[in-house]
């Protein structure tokens, strides 16, 4: 990766920070980030603790022990919301289609079933989310920031700018097309951006798709899609009526994207929408694939802004080129992520990182086919 530890923005020269280069610093010590993660385990499971005594016996808790309980039932209906049903009942559905159109041996069932480590970190992450828990470390990750303003945000500054449209099929279009159209310019800082590309590269660092590997995001990561997507669309406001519709065609699409399943949709995936086959370029190892195809649901903004993978590979790795990820352990990943790009934040604001020139992607590509071909044949 393209990461010279240069402080530049644009033609700028930063000077790094103080504390960027402690917290770099920090992010290369595994002894540290190893406390770290013990204590925040041992702070989970100790809260965990508490919450659940204070479901069965609130009482001796004292008065705090009422707030805990309520805050434990909420939990529980997290877990048996509507929200949280709709999710797996999206899943189990495209496990289904994955099923039939892989196959058993191939499927994602297959592999949620025998889980490498990377899959695990899937899972873990998908039962955290029904669990309604992987929400705090959200919160917690950016010190809040993220979901003060968009509370702040959603709360108060909303203006259902949609409800001036007078049609709903048109409200639906508008609002498809501007959230995506934030969510690609998202996507393209979250790799072109140094700081922003230190926690994206946690959702990259999936080394199988399972259908749930969609919501393997680093909480950071999502903190900042929080601000630069869904605040933008919170002051605009939402078609309601068309609300579910679309979350529903969001999700079925998302989780297909993140299948092994060959489609490209043909002209349509082309033309308008991101197919499962599309996506997976955007997964690649190889150089030549990279810095391509950052929509999520339509594929022209990819085409208008000159990230349109035009080839025909069809791209079964995934993964990073040198991935350092599903080794260390869950919470030492995510904090090591953390401390990143906080790091990064104080010290390095370059723009090109995972972007290679023309001719130097052409050739790192070779060295790494080559590569792989000769593995292919060691196995
Ligand atoms: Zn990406
Ligand atoms: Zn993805």
């Amino acid at each position: 990766m393209n990461n010279t530890g240069g402080r530049r923005f644009g033609k700028i020269e930063l000077q790094p920070s103080f504390i960027g280069k402690l917290l770099l610093r920090a992010s290369a010590n595994e002894r540290l980030i190893r406390t770290g993660a013990l204590l925040i385990l041992a702070a989970g499971v100790a809260s965990l603790a508490v919450l659940g005594v204070s479901l069965i016996k609130p009482g001796i808790l004292g008065a705090p022990g009422h707030i805990l309980q309520e805050k434990a039932s909420e939990l529980i209906q997290h877990a048996f919301s509507s929200g949280t049903l709709k999710l797996v009942a999206a899943v189990a559905v495209v496990i289904a289609i994955d099923l039939w159109a892989l196959g058993y041996k191939n499927s994602a069932l297959n592999s949620l079933l025998h889980p490498d480590k990377s899959t695990r970190t899937d899972i873990l992450i998908f039962l955290l989310g029904i669990a309604g828990l992987w929400r705090y470390a959200i919160i917690l990750s950016f010190f809040a920031v993220g979901y003060l303003l968009e509370r702040q945000v959603t709360g108060n500054w909303g203006q259902n700018w949609m409800q001036l449209i007078p049609s709903p099929i048109v409200q639906t279009l508008f609002y498809l097309l501007l959230y995506d159209f934030l969510d690609y310019w998202r996507h393209r800082f979250g790799h072109r951006l140094s700081w922003w590309w230190e926690v994206h590269l946690y959702h990259h660092a999936a080394e199988k798709f399972n259908i749930i590997t969609v919501g393997r995001s680093h909480p950071i990561d999502l903190a900042l899609t929080g601000i630069f997507v869904a605040m933008p669309m919170a002051i605009f406001g939402a078609p309601i009526e068309a609300f579910l519709l679309i979350e529903i065609f969001r999700s079925l699409q998302g989780k297909l994207q993140h299948s092994m399943i060959d489609w490209d949709w043909g002209w349509l995936g082309r033309n308008v929408f991101i197919s499962p086959i599309a996506h997976r370029i955007h997964h690649s190892p190889d150089p030549i694939h990279w810095d391509k195809n950052y929509g999520h649901i339509f594929v022209f903004w990819d085409r208008l802004f000159g990230t349109w993978y035009d080839g025909c590979d069809v791209n079964t790795n995934i993964g990073l080129l040198h991935n350092n990820e599903n080794k260390d352990g869950f919470i030492f990943e995510l904090l090591r992520g953390q401390l990143r790009f906080l790091g990064a934040l104080f010290s390095r604001w370059d723009t090109k990182v995972g972007v290679l020139p023309e001719n130097i992607a052409r050739e790192e590509s070779k060295r790494y086919r080559e590569a792989l071909a000769a593995q292919t044949i060691d196995a």
